[in-house]
């Protein structure tokens, strides 16, 4: 049996970036968060294309992320760790000249003890309360700064999905008088939801993820993904039988009954069973009955002829749609695609 089939288009990626690129002024560089192994996607060759389209700067969760990329795209770009210095990864940052963004003073002070000179960043919490200095503590370690020289001053939005929430507006401005500090040093402060709220949010240097990978709440996104999973079986149930554990779904009518081979196990959750639906070419047919471990059944009687794959996610059915589907959010869907599946890129 051929496996599921994840295609993943670099070119639509790409576009994405660029389109990210051209919201800004030209004065202000696009960067690419590429953690969670660029967002399950596949952190080589998504750094790959977007380093030959021109990105120069990388943001990762954690230091093993770094040194993967690293391995893939060189010695030329910049690559940014989000979880700072933590214990046990100063080998890994020195060995593949990852720049840590120091979260907390004991950071700041234990890097410059070990790692004077070195590139660094400093991460400003400016009212998310999950990474980054406060104001009292960043005064705590000010005259520390001209030896620190850090390359980036950012900070994160909490909000910046929801245009109308006036914490972005706080947090802008907590960053401003924070970051006023370092009047020569480049700042950071928007993710995919701060590019879209206009050109005070932007800064020197954006960090657009989700947009990259063809989620919201970058609207105009070219989809990335296609995930097409193959036909086992296909049966007639009668009426009033019932369909999968539990036998939620009983058919009302004769109905047709196809089996695909991928369930939960790879990533599509159980959550979504009832509300979505897969593809036959342009036909939705819905799923039926619950979602199990590697098998998800499809009532494909309007349809008459069951094609040998039916797709999950495509154009019509994005990360978004599904993640509503499953009361979730497309960045979950995208992060848990799973390992099973055969993977093909679409080069850029
Ligand atoms: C994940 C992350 C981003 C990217 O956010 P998107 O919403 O995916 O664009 C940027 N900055 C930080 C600090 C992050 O954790």
């Amino acid at each position: 049996m051929p496996a599921a089939l994840l295609t993943i288009n670099l070119g639509a990626i790409v576009a994405n970036w660029r389109a990210m690129d051209a919201k800004t002024a030209e004065t202000v560089e696009t960067g690419a968060v590429i953690k969670a192994n660029a967002y399950g996607l596949g952190v080589a060759r998504v750094g790959q294309a977007l380093q030959k389209a021109g990105a120069r700067t990388f943001f990762v969760a954690l230091a093993d992320e770094g040194a993967t990329l690293r391995k893939a795209i060189g010695p030329d770009a910049r690559i940014f760790v989000f979880s700072g210095y933590m214990r046990g990864d100063e080998a890994v940052i020195e060995e593949f000249d990852l720049i840590p963004l120091l979260n907390s003073s004991e950071q700041a002070l234990r890097f410059l003890a070990e790692r004077h000179g070195e590139a660094c960043g400093v991460q400003l919490d400016t009212g998310m309360n999950r990474l980054g200095m406060e104001g009292p503590e960043l005064a705590s370690i000010l005259i520390h700064m001209p030896a620190l020289n850090p390359q980036l001053i950012m900070s994160h939005l909490a909000c910046a999905d929801e245009p109308a929430r006036p914490q972005n507006l706080a947090q802008l401005a907590v960053f401003n008088t924070m970051s006023a500090v370092f009047p020569t040093v480049p700042k950071s402060l928007s993710a995919t939801g701060g590019i879209l709220l206009g050109s005070g949010y932007h800064m020197n240097l954006t960090r657009p993820g989700i947009g990259l990978y063809g989620g919201e709440p970058f609207v105009d996104a070219q989809p990335v993904v296609t995930l097409s999973l193959p036909v086992i079986q296909t049966r007639t149930v009668l009426a009033g039988e019932g369909v999968g554990y539990g036998a939620t779904w009983r058919a009302k009518r004769p109905s047709i009954i196809a089996t695909v081979a991928a369930g939960y196990a790879d990533g599509l959750i159980r959550a979504m069973d009832g509300n979505a639906q897969l593809y036959a070419g342009e036909t939705p047919c819905p799923i039926v009955g619950r979602v199990s471990m590697d098998l998800i059944t499809v009532d494909m009687t309007d349809l008459g002829d069951v094609p040998a794959s039916l797709e999950i996610l495509n154009a019509a059915q994005t990360v978004d749609v599904l993640a509503e589907a499953a009361g979730t959010i497309g960045y979950e869907i995208l992060t848990s695609l799973g390992a099973r599946y055969k993977r093909q890129y679409i080069d850029a």
